[in-house]
């Protein structure tokens, strides 16, 4: 499948899955929200409100209030903006307010009216990635005036709630190694899965290439390119790929993960030597505070694109994902899905099922299928 196929039938699935998700519980208050502004939609946006709800819950709609007053300043770009406002992105999220780059400049800004109150108890108002419009002050100080919409959102499960990791995120660099780790297909597959889902392109790097015996690394990576996936071998021992590495990287937003010890670290700081990132042993000593949750930041790369350093967060939990929306994910099941003969068939037991068909052809490869299997099963 070409890149311009892909980000076609990419697009078709996230259409279709939101069109499932409204379906089943009604359009996301932003989206509904929206709707509204733009046109003119009947609905009362202020029905929510008059339900008995709790003290926590009020508290979360106003931070939605918050949020979406954000976004109407942005959808409705009317009201004036003072003279001398800046376009920037969140680098990183700090108690009180973020730190802002701008054309290589840092500036460390706080939130306009009553959205600092909020920002210290919610923390997803503003994210990693934000990308902002913002008054300089004095010395390295700013206001953020306007927070622009966002493309993707990156988020984990923390204290059972929705935590989100980052935003406007373009891709996630799924790192694997031919050894030391050895390589787990399984275990990419369920990255990717975590990327579908957030809405992120998947770029797949198989470190360690000096360590292959033979071409089975290789060729066992080739159903992920035959499905659409960007593939990059490379070693950063010898340095065997890492051109291809970084034309992946320039110019987007990455964020790297995968089992510890396949090279994540030693590859990024081989691209860009005094790279600031931290590494996960650092996080492990300071686990005891709050700081490992939140302290996400976005590093900017000299050849043009960003990384997010994410300490202690290199595990994607499966954060709300329907069953349902699964099969979604795999991007060659796309062409089977809605000719199985049972609506809503989930491809794993029911009779005449076209993506089974499809898998005892040939055309599904048997390991990814088991790969969606095993996540079937781990959702329900
Ligand atoms: P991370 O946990 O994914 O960030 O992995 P690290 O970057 O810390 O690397 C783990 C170990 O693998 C280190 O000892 C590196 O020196 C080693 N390593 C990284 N890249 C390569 C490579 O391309 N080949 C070999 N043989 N070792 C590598
Ligand atoms: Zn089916």
């Amino acid at each position: 499948m070409g890149k311009g196929k892909r980000k076609k039938a990419k697009e078709s699935r996230r259409k279709l899955r939101r069109a499932r998700k409204t379906a089943e519980r009604g359009p996301a208050r932003e989206k509904r929200w929206e709707q509204q502004y733009r046109e003119g939609a009947g609905e009362d946006i202020h029905a929510p409100f008059e339900r008995i709800v709790s003290r926590r819950d009020r508290r979360r709609r106003e931070i939605d209030m918050a949020r979406e007053m954000l976004h109407e300043q942005q959808l409705e770009p009317a009201g004036e903006l003072p003279p001398g406002t800046v376009e920037g992105v969140i680098v990183e999220v700090v108690p009180g307010g973020c730190i802002v780059e701008a054309e290589g400049e840092k500036t460390r800004c706080v939130l306009r009216g009553m959205l600092k109150s909020l920002e210290t108890q919610e923390r997803n108002v503003i994210a990693v990635g934000d990308k902002v419009l913002f008054l300089p002050l004095e010395e390295g100080a700013g206001v953020i005036e306007r927070i622009m919409r966002r493309n993707t959102i990156l988020s984990r499960k923390y204290m059972q709630r929705e935590h989100v990791v980052a935003v406007n995120v373009d891709q996630l660099v799924v790192v694997a190694s031919v050894d030391a780790p050895p390589l787990r297909t399984r275990l990419i597959d369920r990255y990717l899965v975590a990327a579908e889902n957030g809405g992120l392109d998947a770029v797949i790097l198989l470190n360690k290439m000096d360590l292959a015996p033979d071409d089975a690394p290789r060729r066992a990576l080739h159903v992920y390119s035959d499905i659409g996936y960007e593939v990059v071998f490379c070693s950063a021992e010898t340095g065997e790929g890492l051109e291809d590495v970084k034309t992946a990287l320039t110019g987007k937003s990455s964020i790297f993960a995968g089992q510890s010890g396949t090279g994540k670290s030693t590859i990024l700081n081989v691209l860009q030597p005094g790279l600031k990132l931290r590494v996960a042993e650092v996080s492990k000593t300071t686990r005891k505070g709050a700081h490992t949750t939140t302290s996400v930041t976005l590093l900017s790369l000299d050849f043009g694109g960003y990384v997010v350093d994410t300490p202690g967060i290199r595990e994607f939990a499966l954060w709300d994902i329907a069953p349902a929306d699964l099969p979604y994910f795999f991007p060659e099941f796309e062409e089977y899905i809605g000719q199985c003969s049972f609506r809503g068939c989930s491809h794993t037991h029911e009779p005449r099922c076209r993506v089974k068909q499809a898998l005892e052809e040939g055309k599904i490869n048997a390991d990814r299928y088991d790969s969606y299997r095993r996540l079937v099963e781990s959702l329900r």
